[in-house]
């Protein structure tokens, strides 16, 4: 279940409906099964994109969703020290707690509800392990981590991060309360969220009751996604069926529509659901592990660097930990 729930939906803003005289609903083009995949020291994750079927939606470059699972004691993994370069890393934390670190001296913890963006822009070394005591103890673990492009110009930034914790989420319910939404960056229904980022993008994290419907504008020169973290519903005007661990792309329009299914599981109550769409960069991209760059050269060069020292060094004090 994830962290953040409204204390009561009645008291939250609602989202206007769109206005169906005027509003082109956007069609569902495709809808993609993520593939599982292993990464870090060995933990499994599900990766709507890119993958064989989808590359990404331009501004993103890729989406791991982690878990929802409930760890036995010793069993929780992470991803070790590795680079960044060329492009931003948000990682949202619905449940559990993720530590990192980083060579430029900054770390903490990302825990139920909140939400990291580190810019890696020139680059960056860091670690992300779930908490010594999830390591330790076991227990549930569920996360998202989104890669936003960055423009060409914007590639050498200087590192930076943003923690945004759930109390700054913007909490945002549909326009007959069935469904709820957290609005991490962007601008949705008139409503702006917490997350400044250097590609405009909308992210937000919807929970819809059973039944519910939830439906709104989407700015038209934003690409458009949503995928399902748990529960089953529909996507589009066409009610094309989506469930768990599926990725809706749509089509192009000025307005979205999502569904719950009336019937779910016990386990899963609701239909969770990302939205996610933002400004394309429309430049080349050239994906190598952790760099994404605009040219082949330019990841030669990256590799280069990190072999140099020259995106940052281990801070000594955590070497051995
Ligand atoms: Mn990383």
């Amino acid at each position: 279940m994830p962290a953040v729930m409204p204390r009561d939906v009645l008291v939250l803003p609602r989202i206007p409906r769109p206005d169906r005289a005027t509003t082109r609903f956007r069609a569902v083009e495709g809808v993609i099964d993520a593939p599982t995949t292993i990464e870090g020291e060995g933990f499994q994750v599900r990766r709507p994109f890119p993958n064989r079927d989808f590359r990404g939606a331009d501004p993103f470059l890729l989406l791991d969703h982690w878990g929802a699972v409930e760890y036995a004691p010793g069993e929780a993994r992470g991803a070790p020290w590795h680079p960044h370069r060329g492009f931003e890393t948000v990682t949202y934390v619905m449940d559990g707690a993720l530590r990192h670190r980083d060579s430029l001296g900054g770390g903490g913890v990302i825990s139920d509800g909140s939400t990291q963006w580190m810019t890696a822009g020139a680059g960056i070394l860091h670690d992300e392990l779930p908490t010594e005591e999830i390591v330790m103890k076991g227990g549930t673990f569920h996360a998202v981590q989104l890669w936003v492009n960055l423009p060409r110009k914007l590639k050498w930034t200087p590192p930076r991060y943003q923690d945004v914790s759930p109390g700054k989420l913007e909490l945002l319910a549909s326009h007959d309360g069935g469904a709820w939404l957290r609005l991490i960056a962007g601008d949705l229904g008139g409503f702006k969220g917490p997350g400044v980022t250097w590609t405009p993008i909308a992210y937000a994290h919807a929970t819809l009751t059973p039944g519910a419907r939830l439906e709104l504008g989407w700015r038209q020169d934003f690409s458009a996604l949503a995928y399902v973290l748990s529960g089953r519903g529909t996507a589009g005007e066409s009610d094309r069926p989506i469930r768990e661990g599926q990725l809706a792309v749509f089509g192009s329009g000025d307005a979205l529509s999502v569904a719950a299914s009336a019937q779910q599981d016990i386990k899963t109550p609701n239909l969770e659901v990302l939205l996610l769409g933002g400004l394309p960069i429309g430049e080349p991209t050239v994906f190598y592990g952790p760099f994404v760059m605009n040219t082949h050269d330019e990841i030669v060069q990256a590799i280069a660097d990190y072999r140099a020292g020259k995106m940052g060094v281990i801070p000594a004090t955590t070497i051995g930990n």
